[in-house]
């Protein structure tokens, strides 16, 4: 069990779990992206161990970069503005994978790939470790799937909770 803030995380998808996963989703690319070389874009903080796990298993050449998206609300009539951080590549004819730790609601996902395709890449894919069907909002294609889940907050491998439980060999959820 993990206790961060008096909230307490119970084992939810062990290494093992996670590690074959990750290698099946790694030989998935492989196969898909035989004669290109892609760019992975991971969307940091917490895809960053997902991203690091799965290109050890890549074989093709590929590249990767890292972004941040910074979530605000401006004016209770414009919602939630996601300014996307920190790319300098770039995308223009590339052949992009979107790497997410978790997908959610969808919005981030989506407003990521709207600003990233303004930049007319040759295919934009998206690969997320986790996915909560039950919570999306909004239509996204999600090419590549480590694990649906329940609508259930989780954290380690890279998630956290208030800034915490990133550095666990596995996933948790909340008990
Ligand atoms: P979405 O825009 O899809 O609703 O939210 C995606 C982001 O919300 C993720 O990148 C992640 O930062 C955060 N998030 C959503 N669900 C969880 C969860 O169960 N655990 C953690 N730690 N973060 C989550």
């Amino acid at each position: 069990m993990l206790t961060i803030k008096d909230k307490n995380f119970v084992p939810f998808i062990d290494q093992n779990k996670l590690k074959n996963r990750i290698v099946q989703l790694a030989d998935q690319i492989n196969h898909d992206y035989q004669d290109r070389e892609p760019m992975l874009v991971v969307v940091l903080n917490g895809a960053f161990i997902f991203a690091a796990e799965l290109m050890t298993h890549l074989t093709i050449p590929c590249r990767v970069t890292f972004i941040r998206v910074s979530s605000y609300q401006q004016t209770a009539s414009t919602g939630i503005v996601r300014e996307l951080l920190g790319l300098s590549e770039s995308l223009t004819g590339q052949d992009i994978i979107l790497i997410e730790d978790i997908i959610d609601t969808g919005l981030t996902i989506q407003e990521v790939s709207r600003q990233l395709r303004q930049q007319q890449p040759s295919s934009l894919e998206i690969a997320t470790m986790l996915f909560k069907p039950e919570a999306l909002k909004v239509e996204v294609a999600i090419k590549y799937v480590g694990f649906e889940i329940e609508n259930q907050f989780v954290v380690g491998y890279g998630l956290d909770y208030d800034g915490l439980g990133r550095n666990t060999k596995e996933i948790l959820v909340l008990a």
